[in-house]
């Protein structure tokens, strides 16, 4: 024979169980039916945002204004005429790229060869100009 006591116990954990798996189910259909939290988990999704850590792209200082080497153009090209001696600065010295470079150095010896610039002298008149870069302190220095 069972006793009364086990019996009480019995029933309570069966009900117990059942109970349980009543508020599953009814807690499963509630996350699964409601559409208004699956709105607000897409609103609180991150937004993607630009990589603040990417480097700016360096660009020599004719790229950046998209100034391109002329013959005529005397005043420009003294800038990268030494007033001492009237040679050209070297690239390490007036941080242009290599093609800007080049064609300066074609575009020089094409006015010096047309006669609007000097070989051994710069031109008065431009030797106040606004310095684009500093011969003392190069760009990219020796190591000696
Ligand atoms: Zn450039």
């Amino acid at each position: 024979m069972i006793s009364p006591a086990i019996l009480g116990r019995i029933s309570t954990f069966v009900a117990g169980k059942f109970y349980k798996s009543c508020f599953r189910t009814i807690s499963k259909s509630s996350t699964v039916s409601s559409t208004e939290s699956n709105v607000m988990f897409e609103d609180d999704m991150p937004i993607k945002l630009k990589n603040p850590y990417v480097r700016e792209k360096r660009q020599c200082i004719l790229c950046r204004f998209n100034v391109e080497p002329d013959y005529k153009n005397v005043r420009l090209l003294s800038q990268f005429q030494s007033r001492y001696t009237g040679k050209t600065y070297e690239k390490h010295i007036t941080g242009l790229c290599e093609y800007k470079q080049k064609r300066v150095e074609e575009e020089i010896i094409k006015a010096q060869n047309a006669g609007l610039m000097g070989y051994v002298t710069k031109e008065p008149e431009y030797v106040k100009d606004p310095p684009l870069f500093d011969p003392n302190h190069p760009f990219k220095p020796n190591k000696f």
